[in-house]
């Protein structure tokens, strides 16, 4: 079953069609960074009405190209649920008419769920993740732990107070002065940074909830950098940002190993599956294993590669074959 995926919850329009919820036949991925940059974060009405125009251009291409090539489109899935509202609809409204022309049917899909599936589209896994499982997703609007009985049963044992992770990486980031988004340039600066220069408190430490919060790591970023930077002569500069993003960055993943081990106790799952764009982050995924590790758990961890971390048309096409009739 050929399942054409529709993507537009934030920054990126994309488009994929997906054989049997993991083969893709093809795909298309237009991102929208560069017109957002200069406002430093996503602008949501910006945003749906960039969706709308690449839809319109590259949507009809995309949908005649693999007609041309002889597929068929079985169904039309659609992120929705989550996202910036504006930009959602537009993929919706799109969907939706989608659907009624090509007569049929139309499966929308919660994309943060479908932020997990990047493993299962991604052709770099031979073996893929076996159920039951935890989920862990880490995204610019999510930080939540789900246990998954199977790819529709699942429930969410933890979420965010306040901030998502992607969030306050973005944030920081802007404190520091990086160009938005602020998650691979925070991880790009740490590389020269001395992750233990500065003491941040480790969010939710001595909180026995599976709850993540960031709103307190990045104030404490903020003091410290209101405080500090002033001192820092220019040429020092570089690494004063280099020992804040190293610090900030692994007191997070600190904080999430710390729930991710406390979830694996308490579920008893011996599998983990990331998503989200902050999984693309390769110090996430080193603190993850030593820190699992040291607690001794056995687990299997599947994090997908770098493009099936992002916003993509593909995890929702993947996705919905679950739910397909
Ligand atoms: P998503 O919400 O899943 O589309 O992912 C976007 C979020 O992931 C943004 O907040 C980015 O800053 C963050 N992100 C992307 N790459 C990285 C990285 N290498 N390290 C940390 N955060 C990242
Ligand atoms: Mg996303």
């Amino acid at each position: 079953m050929n399942i054409l995926g529709i993507e537009t919850t934030c920054d990126e329009t994309s488009l994929a069609l997906v054989a049997d919820g993991q083969k893709i036949i093809d795909e298309i991925t237009v991102s929208q960074i560069l017109k957002h940059q200069p406002y430093g974060g996503v602008v949501p009405d910006l945003g749906a009405r960039e969706h709308l125009t690449n839809l319109t251009q590259i949507g009809g291409e995309f949908i005649t190209k693999l007609k041309n090539a002889g597929h068929s489109i079985d169904a039309v899935a659609v992120a929705a649920k989550v996202g910036l509202p504006p930009a959602v609809q537009v993929g919706e409204a799109y969907a939706a008419g989608l659907s009624k022309s090509l007569n049929v049917p139309l499966i929308p899909v919660n994309h943060v769920l479908a932020h997990l599936w990047g493993v299962w589209v991604d052709p770099t896994f031979d073996e893929k993740p076996v159920f039951p499982l935890l989920g862990l997703i880490v995204s610019g609007g999510h930080t939540q732990l789900i246990s998954f009985d199977s790819p529709t049963e699942y429930e969410i044992i933890g979420d965010t107070l306040d901030d998502a992770v992607g969030e306050a990486f973005d944030k920081v980031a802007s404190m520091l002065k990086l160009p938005y988004p602020g998650g691979p340039q925070i991880e790009e600066n740490a590389k020269i940074g001395d992750s233990q220069a500065i003491d941040f408190p480790v969010p939710m430490k001595d909180d026995e909830r599976l709850r993540f919060s960031f709103s307190g790591l990045k104030t404490a970023v903020r003091t410290y950098i209101d405080k500090e930077r002033p001192k820092i002569l220019p040429e020092m500069e570089k690494f004063f940002v280099a020992d804040v993003a190293a610090s900030f960055q692994d007191v997070a993943f600190q904080a999430i190993a710390n729930k991710v081990n406390q979830a694996l106790k308490e579920t008893g799952h011996k599998t983990l599956v990331i998503g989200g764009g902050v999984a693309a982050n390769q110090r996430l995924v080193d603190v993850l294993f030593r820190e699992i590790a040291n607690a001794g758990h056995q687990f299997d961890l599947f994090v997908p590669s770098l493009k099936y971390c992002t916003d993509n048309g593909s995890l929702i096409a993947g996705y919905a074959f679950n739910y397909a009739e």
